[in-house]
């Protein structure tokens, strides 16, 4: 039987862009130890009270079907969050609870595009970015955005994108993997053009805890700007979550209200005990999140302070979020090469720029998320290597 053209044509390009992950995996499964420096997890486990409230409320009954827009408590805990972060007010009926933010962000763009229409994205993007689209219906036009202009995306250019007919922009400030993290100037360039073009814009904010320079500025929170945007968030990057599957679209009742139609249709909600969890996660405060983003800031500095002492490996300081995305050129390799020889032989897995777009060729990036100790002893294998393919 043949498959729908809608899920195998989802990556085109035939490697979805994990395929190096995948292979670091396989190496670990066989014993061979290897440096991770790939995907964004954090090296900690989700915290002690955080398991113990999921533990609690699973052993107290709370097991069967949860309330699939979300409990009532944690909507209103996420949109408090929401309203305090952004400025903008924000209730409950704003807030559609999620199985992580790429679950929202599939649901946004169904929401959002009706299928054969364009969406537009910005390249260097997350891996998941195009498949996304592609399962919602949507058909990806991506906008690439440059180091030279510290990846800000130029507002000409989406311009000239959206004019051509596009129902939605993706944008995600800070930016994974570039770490950039959107002006106050290309928020409102950003907000122009949905605008002018009466398009929705998808906010991913997922890293809005992780934010190393400057301010973590929300476009729904501009003029005129909430009846057009859906936010995107998620507790896997802010509280240590990844694997509790625990996000929300935030945005205008209506759209809010058809999507918990949407959650009734695919996911049926997420697991009360997880949504408990989620709820004690987020009463520890913006404290509890400053200190989970802590060890990257750190990190990342160290890596930068690094970099300064050589002249092959190059990098646009990230503002924001857990990587670092390294310009691999000066070794002579492309970013893919440059990943496959550095796992080959120093046993460092990395993600090739390409994984991430045309315009993070060149590149790969190095995710911060190894103990310091560790990342310290990788990361000088790593320039060390790169000074050695540079000198042959
Ligand atoms: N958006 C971006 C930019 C990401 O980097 C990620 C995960 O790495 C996600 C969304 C999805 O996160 P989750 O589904 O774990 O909330």
């Amino acid at each position: 039987m043949q498959a729908s053209d809608r899920i195998t044509h989802l990556n085109p390009g035939g490697d979805d862009g994990w395929g190096l992950y995948q292979r670091s995996k396989a190496m670990v499964a066989q014993g061979i130890p290897v440096a991770e420096l790939t995907i964004g997890e954090h090296d900690i486990g989700t915290d002690a009270r955080i398991l113990d409230a999921m533990a609690a409320a699973a052993a107290a009954g709370n097991t069967g079907y949860a309330p699939v827009p979300g409990m009532d408590r944690l909507r209103d805990a996420i949109a408090a969050r929401v309203t305090a972060q952004s400025g903008i007010a924000t209730t409950r009926d704003n807030v559609a609870v999620t199985p992580g933010g790429q679950a929202g962000l599939f649901a946004a763009h169904i929401a959002t595009v009706d299928p054969g229409d364009a969406a537009l994205m910005i390249d260097p993007y997350y891996a998941t970015y195009p498949g996304t689209l592609r399962a919602a219906g949507a058909r990806p036009v991506i906008v690439p955005s440059f180091a030279d202009d510290g990846f800000q995306p130029s507002v000409k250019a989406l311009d000239t994108a959206a004019r051509s007919g596009a129902r939605s922009l993706l944008i995600n400030t800070p930016n994974n993997p570039t770490g950039a993290v959107y002006s106050h100037a290309t928020l409102e360039g950003v907000a122009n053009v949905v605008t002018a073009w009466n398009m929705w814009l998808i906010s991913d904010e997922v890293y809005d805890s992780q934010v190393w320079h400057g301010t973590h500025i929300s476009p729904r929170a501009l003029p005129g700007m909430a009846e057009r945007t859906l936010v995107v968030g998620s507790l896997s990057k802010s509280h240590a979550m990844t694997g509790s599957r625990l996000g929300w679209i935030v945005g205008p009742e209506d759209t809010i209200a058809a999507i918990h139609n949407l959650s009734t249709a695919t996911t049926y909600g997420v697991a009360g005990f997880i949504q408990e969890a989620g709820l004690h996660a987020l009463s520890l405060g913006p404290q509890f999140e400053a200190e989970i983003a802590a060890p990257f800031r750190r990190r990342r500095d160290l890596l930068l302070g690094k970099l300064d002492h050589q002249q092959v490996l190059r990098a646009v300081p990230p503002d924001g979020a857990m990587y670092v995305m390294v310009d691999v050129r000066g070794t002579g390799l492309t970013g893919e090469a440059f990943a496959e020889a550095l796992l080959e032989h120093e046993r460092i897995a990395v993600m090739p720029g390409a994984s991430f777009g045309k315009a993070a060729i060149g590149h790969i990036r190095v995710a911060l998320t190894l103990p310091d100790a560790a990342f310290d002893e990788a990361t000088d294998r790593l320039i060390n290597f790169a000074i050695k393919v540079a000198s042959i």
